[in-house]
Parts: structure tokens; sequence; C-alpha cells
């Protein structure tokens, strides 16, 4: 098929370790600019009770994303500390075709692969201040258990090491404000 390319067909990738706050910073960026859609990714991970079906992820189970990642469905798809996610691909491309700013918050192995895609995507990397910060921040949280949690922030250096190699723009989110400031400033500015 001809992929006609929109003239603002504009990707922004959103990355960071978990619990180092990137759904706030990108639900502030969606306030401050026009026409932004964020992204509902779909995952196979368990619900936990703060989160809603078809706001914070579609949940679904791995019976229905095998479905949709044989048809075609998702732009992107990875596995996350034993659970999969990925990315509905037709409400993005729908999105882009209405000339909106797309935001995805995924991960590094689905950040590369929707850069295969979509060349011109921004890819910003969100870091915590310290590492005893985010373990702070996730206990607050309070989402997981001890051990889903221990995992998640044993992860979290691989990720920030990928992250050097892959990604353009870095962001410290040590102040909310000042974090989302930057993001705002990278994504006009490219
Ligand atoms: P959480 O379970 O904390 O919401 O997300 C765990 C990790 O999965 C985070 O790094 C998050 O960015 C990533 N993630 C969320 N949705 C997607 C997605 O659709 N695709 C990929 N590749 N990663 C995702």
């Amino acid at each position: 098929m001809n992929e006609t390319k929109s003239r603002y067909d504009k990707i922004v990738i959103v990355s960071g370790p978990s619990g180092v706050g990137k759904s706030t910073i990108c639900k502030e960026v969606a306030k401050r600019l026009n026409n932004v859609y964020l992204s509902v990714s779909v995952t196979t991970r368990p619900r936990s009770k703060a989160e809603v079906d078809g706001q914070d992820y579609w949940f679904i189970s791995e019976n229905e994303f095998q479905k949709r990642l044989d048809k075609g469905l998702l732009l992107e798809h990875a596995e996350v500390f034993g659970h999969w996610y990925g990315t509905p691909k037709e409400q993005v491309d729908e999105a882009l075709q209405q000339g909106s700013i797309v935001i995805l918050e995924i991960d590094v192995q689905g950040a590369i692969q929707v850069k295969r895609i979509h060349k011109d995507a921004v890819m910003i990397f969100v870091f915590p201040p310290t590492q005893k910060e985010l373990a702070e921040r996730m206990k607050l949280r309070g989402r997981e258990d001890l051990e889903t949690a221990e995992d998640r922030l044993n992860g979290a250096s691989g990720e920030i090491a990928a992250a050097w190699q892959y990604y353009k723009h870095m962001v410290i989110n040590d102040n909310l404000q000042q974090a989302v400031n930057e993001v705002v400033e990278i994504i006009q500015q490219n």
C-alpha cells in the first residue's frame, strides 16, 4: 500500500524507567499543545485499582493480544516485565492523517521499532533525578508488590543504558513543570 505521509506527521516517543513520571508529563504536555493525540496502548498486564480501561490502557487477554498481533493491528509491541504491550496502529495513523502530534509512551524496544517506520519520530528519554528518588516514587505510587517493584527498579538501569544509544533528547524529571517545559520545547523545535 502507498503510505501517504502527512505534512504534519509528527510522532513523539517518550520513554523512561517505570515510576519516572512519563504519564504525568505526557498529560501535561497534551494540555499545553494543540491537537495532541495520546496513544492508549493495549496490554496483558493486570489493571491496578487506580487505572481505567480505555484511558490508561486497553487491558486485554494474551489470546486477544496475539490475535491483534497476527492481524497486523499493532504498530509495535514488546514484552516488558513479563507482560505484553502494544500500540494500536489504526488510531495512530488516523491521528497523523488529521495532523495531530502523536505521543507514544512506550519502552525502548518499541521505540526502536517505531523509529524504523517513522524515521522522523522525536525520541525523548525521561530520567529520574537519582536512583533513590525513583525508588521513593515507586513506593509512593504503591501500584506493584515489592518483588515487582524491585524487578522494575533493576530493569531501569538497562533502559537507561540503552537510552544513551538511541535517544536524541534527554529530560530529567526533577521538577515537573520544568520537565514539561523542556518536552514542549523539544516538540516545538523538532
Ligand atoms: P507500566 O506497566 O508501568 O504501565 O509500563 C511498563 C513499561 O511498558 C513502561 O516502560 C511503558 O513505557 C511501557 N509501555 C507501555 N505501553 C507500551 C506499548 O504500547 N509498547 C511498548 N513497547 N511499551 C509500552
